[in-house]
């Protein structure tokens, strides 16, 4: 279960006064489906939780039935029904296309090509909204941003994948999804899910960089986490690395410095007005987070360097799901498509 509910968390983007009829206001669901973790909430109209659980949970190629379990768990904890939800919003590590509802490819979750928006709406009975999980955050994270949100705005974030997109207007309805993961880093040589050699995502992200901490560890029998090191987690090799572990810098500093390489690629690019960094790597201090901008300045142009300002991530792991429902939220008010309930088959009279 997740923490409790955070009275001064910022309110999300309201649209709608609450009802005042008698009847409970309008409800939104939002879920935030990770490779290792799910989360989910209640969300009222004014973008305030109304409950929230977060768990581990690794989805099986295939199978989603986590994600309705998961939006259940939500609603029951904040006393609701379905009947009182407008619609849900499912944030997804991975590419999506949000008009068809499909997620085109989340090798983290082994799912591909997977029609989950239809699907969902047809089991739950309410309209579902499919995004990518990144550009939800940076919905949330841009609109606590200090000074107020700026566009162009780049959003990176880094958990078990690199994720990453562009808001190119605030007071447009949607960021544009970056397929950061997959940009070729200097000195990158392992092969990628992708079938490509050399990845960002199989140097920065944090399955790379447990993966050669874990290879590491267990060529040094003297090591302390030696005699685990198949089985250390990204949080074991941050840990260690706060505490002084050598191996531990050095396998976060190189996954840092390839980020950075890519960040500076896109700031290059994009010229963003500010650039966030949101993940478990990314608190103040951490060596993944020090060596990622000492790596990103180096390579930014000169003229560049004035003109934008790194800022870290300050809503933390509820802004998928506070995100991803203002998203649906906006996609409904702008009409577009969202995948409806379909009518179930009528009995043929005599069949
Ligand atoms: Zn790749």
């Amino acid at each position: 279960m997740g923490p409790a509910l955070d009275p001064a968390r910022p309110a999300g983007r309201g649209l709608a006064p609450p009802g005042g009829s008698g009847r409970p206001p309008a409800t939104w669901v939002g879920l935030d489906v990770g490779g290792t973790n799910v989360r989910a909430g209640a969300v009222d109209e004014d973008g305030h939780l109304l409950s929230w659980l977060s768990y581990p949970h690794r989805m099986t190629p295939g199978q989603f039935h986590a994600v309705p379990e998961a939006a259940g768990k939500a609603l029951d904890l904040a006393q609701l029904s379905w009947a009182d939800v407008t619609a849900v919003g499912v944030g997804i590590a991975g590419l999506v296309d949000s008009h068809a509802g499909l997620v085109v490819d989340a090798g983290n979750l082994g799912w591909h090509d997977l029609a989950l928006g239809p699907e969902l709406s047809r089991r739950l009975g309410v309209p579902v909204v499919i995004e990518n999980d990144v550009c939800a955050s940076a919905i949330a994270e841009l609109a606590v941003l200090p000074g107020g949100p700026v566009s162009p705005w780049l959003y990176l974030s880094v958990g078990t994948g690199v994720g990453a997109c562009v808001v190119l207007d605030t007071a447009d309805g949607h960021p544009l999804c970056l397929n950061i993961g997959h940009l070729p880093v200097p000195g990158g040589s392992r092969l990628c899910p992708c079938g490509k050699y050399g990845c960002l995502e199989t140097v920065a992200s944090g399955t790379a960089f447990t993966r050669a901490a874990s290879a590491r560890i267990a060529a040094d029998p003297d090591h302390v986490l030696h005699s685990r090191a198949a089985t250390i987690s990204g949080k074991d090799v941050v840990d260690s690395a706060m505490a002084g572990d050598a191996v531990s810098l050095e396998v976060l500093a190189a996954a840092g410095t390839a980020c950075g390489y890519a960040v500076a690629n896109l700031v290059n690019m994009f010229i963003p007005a500010g650039v966030g960094l949101a993940g478990g790597m990314m608190a103040p201090g951490s060596p993944y987070l020090v060596a990622l901008i000492e790596a990103a300045r180096r390579d930014i142009t000169t003229w560049m360097q004035a003109r934008f300002e790194f800022s870290c991530g300050r809503v933390g792991e509820t802004a998928g799901v506070t995100g991803v429902v203002e998203l649906a939220r906006r996609r409904r008010l702008a009409g577009a498509t969202v995948p409806r309930p379909q009518p179930r088959p009528a009995v043929m009279p005599g069949a």
